[in-house]
């Protein structure tokens, strides 16, 4: 299959290049060229297949031309190794957890799919792949443990020094063998600035081959769809055939993968798109104006995004039909005031102990399901395990959470991180001297 820039649907591109070049060079984003049906027949027997089952049927959609199908299944086994459970609040509504994988995020599925994708297509060419990302938090985690041990690659990290939590410092920084940390001094905005110049620089380029491993990345995208069948095939199983997805929202990878499968079969009732205080995307589907802002500090920070920039695949998977996106999509937005009461209430209605950006799909799916009352199933996405975020769980709660069984390293692991000024010269430095 071949993929389109949004900006020019003439200018195609194969699955490689789409992946080692996140980016179109006009700057639009890559979609598949035809959004591929998984075939009605494995979707109406669906509950007889296996998370990693559904995986590859997708997977082959989309890449079955240019990797073998054995090598996918490799692909698929080893990046998909964990479960997504839904865990059932009452008889109305679940939580589907997406937070099993090593980084205890969701960002899980997209970044260790990515990474054995790109591992896959290296081992053709002999120089080391290396691999630069900013981080606020999530992403890095998962893209350090994603990459880690993936042969032919190394991943660089920068992140914003003491602005992430504990454990996500912890799984930045205690990894070694092919992971490098530099914390910066300075914010994550720095550190997205210093990647961005790097990419930029042409004596750089010349000495390292760089990739990004942006979250845009169409190889991010297409393993997002799997949890969707997948929390589908559970709902079956319990004799439920219709559902409303709630989904956190931030740059709206994880929904437009949800939009990106109901486009490609999956029956769904609604989404609801969960946002805080960064409501670019409610204020567009009220108002049809995208009016962009910059972003605003809230307590589920890795929503934080004021330009999402998936948002134009949305309009783009839809036409940008707005009558279309306004019946179909449903948002719901909560102040940080608001994102505290929903983590104590889903405590103390449930005694289950949640991350902020689940609270806020939480109270949604609420919100949701009160102005539309239905016999359906309301799936909220919990994006995020909730010890990743202690400073967002008043503290009676939050020693209430385990650490994930195996998470031990986390709390004795050697910080190993290169202190760095926010300085584009020190950077350039250190990438060319340690090669
Ligand atoms: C990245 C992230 C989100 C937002 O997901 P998008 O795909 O950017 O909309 C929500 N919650 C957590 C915990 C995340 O890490």
């Amino acid at each position: 299959m071949k993929f389109y820039s949004t900006n020019n649907k003439a200018l195609r591109t194969d699955f490689k290049n789409a992946v080692f070049h996140s980016l179109p060079a006009d700057k639009g984003l890559y979609m598949p060229e035809e959004i591929p049906k998984l075939d009605p027949l494995f979707i109406k027997n669906i509950t007889q297949y296996s998370l990693q089952e559904i995986a590859l049927e997708i997977a082959k959609l989309y890449v079955g031309d240019d990797i073998p199908a054995a090598a996918l299944k490799d692909i698929v086994a080893d990046a998909i190794n964990f479960d997504a459970p839904i865990h059932f609040l009452d008889s109305e509504m679940g939580v589907l957890e997406l937070f099993h994988g090593p980084s205890y995020a969701f960002k899980d599925f997209g970044a260790r799919f990515m990474s054995r994708i790109m591992g896959y297509f290296s081992q053709e060419d002999d120089q080391l792949l290396d691999v630069l990302v900013a981080t606020s938090g999530d992403t890095g985690g998962a893209v350090a443990l994603g990459f880690l041990g993936v042969p032919g690659t190394r991943v660089t990290i920068l992140y914003p020094k003491g602005k992430v939590s504990k454990v996500q410092e912890q799984q930045l920084t205690t990894n070694g063998q092919n992971i490098r940390a530099i914390e910066v001094d300075g914010t994550f905005d720095d550190c997205q600035a210093l990647v961005k110049q790097a990419f930029n620089d042409p004596e750089v380029n010349q000495q390292l081959r760089l990739t990004s491993a942006n979250s845009i990345n169409i190889s991010r995208l297409i393993p997002q769809t799997f949890y969707y069948f997948w929390a589908y095939a559970q709902l079956r199983i319990q004799g439920i055939s219709e559902v409303v997805f709630t989904v956190p929202s931030g740059n709206y990878g994880n929904i437009g993968a949800g939009l990106l499968a109901y486009k490609m079969g999956l029956p769904v009732k609604n989404f609801v798109a969960a946002t805080n205080a960064n409501d670019t995307v409610p204020r567009f589907l009220t108002s049809g104006k995208y009016e962009p802002k910059p972003s605003v500090q809230t307590l589920a920070n890795a929503m934080d995004v004021g330009d999402p920039s998936n948002w134009v695949r949305i309009q783009d998977l839809f036409d940008h039909d707005l009558p279309t996106l306004q019946n179909l999509i449903h948002t719901y937005t909560y102040n940080d005031e608001e994102t505290l009461a929903g983590v104590q209430e889903m405590y103390d209605q449930y005694a289950y102990v949640a991350c902020p950006h689940t609270a806020i799909a939480y109270l949604a799916a609420k919100a949701h399901r009160a102005e539309h009352p239905g016999t359906y199933a309301s799936v909220l996405l919990s994006t995020a395990h909730p010890c990743k975020f202690p400073d967002a769980i008043p503290a009676s709660l939050f020693k209430e959470v385990r650490l994930p069984a195996g998470a031990d390293h986390l709390e004795h692991g050697e910080k190993q991180a290169v202190p760095m000024s926010a300085s584009y010269d020190a950077f350039k430095n250190y990438l060319i001297t340690n090669k």
